[in-house]
C-alpha cells in the first residue's frame, strides 16, 4: 500500500508530504528529544529522506553538539525533524502531522530516561537506549 502523508508547522510556512511504503514510528524518551522539541517525549515517524518533501519553506536546522541536526520554524518554533548527519533516513515529528492517526508507534526508545510519570499501557516493546541490536526491557518500570 502506497501512503501520502502530509503535515506542517503551527504558523503553516512549513508543509512537507512523506511518501513512503514503510514508516516506522516510535517513541523517544532521550533528555535530547524532551528538551529540544519541549514534551515529555517526542514521537518520531522514520523515514527515508527520498521519501521527503518539504513544499514551501524549509526548517530552519540547528546542529547538535553531536552532530545531529534538529529542524524547526522559525517563526513559531515548531520542531520538525531530527537527522543525523550522513543518514539516509530522517526523523519527523508525528505531533506535525495533519492525521496523527495515521500511523501507529511500534516502540519506546531511551527507556532510561524515560520520565517515571510517563506511563503508558499500549503493549509495545520499551527498549533501554536505542532498538537496533538489543532486546526491549523484559519488566521495565511501569
Ligand atoms: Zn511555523
Ligand atoms: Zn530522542
Amino acid at each position: 500500500m502506497h501512503k501520502s502523508l502530509n503535515g506542517g508547522c503551527y504558523c503553516g510556512k512549513i508543509r512537507y508530504e512523506i511518501s513512503s511504503d514503510d514508516i516506522v514510528v516510535v517513541h523517544c524518551h532521550c533528555s535530547n528529544c524532551r528538551r529540544s522539541v519541549g514534551g515529555p517525549f517526542v514521537t518520531w515517524a522514520v523515514v527515508s529522506v527520498k521519501d521527503l518533501n518539504y513544499i514551501g519553506e524549509k526548517p530552519t536546522i540547528h546542529i547538535t553538539e553531536t552532530k545531529r541536526e534538529r529542524g524547526f520554524c522559525k517563526d513559531c518554533g515548531s520542531s520538525i525533524s531530527y537527522h543525523k548527519i550522513g543518514e539516509d533516513t530522517i526523523d519527523i515529528t508525528v505531533g506535525t502531522f495533519d492525521d496523527p492517526n495515521a500511523v501507529t508507534p511500534s516502540k519506546h526508545i531511551w527507556d532510561r530516561r524515560r520520565i517515571p510519570w510517563v506511563k503508558m499501557e499500549d503493549g509495545l516493546p520499551h527498549y533501554t537506549e536505542w532498538s537496533i541490536g538489543s532486546d526491549p526491557i523484559e519488566n521495565y518500570d511501569k
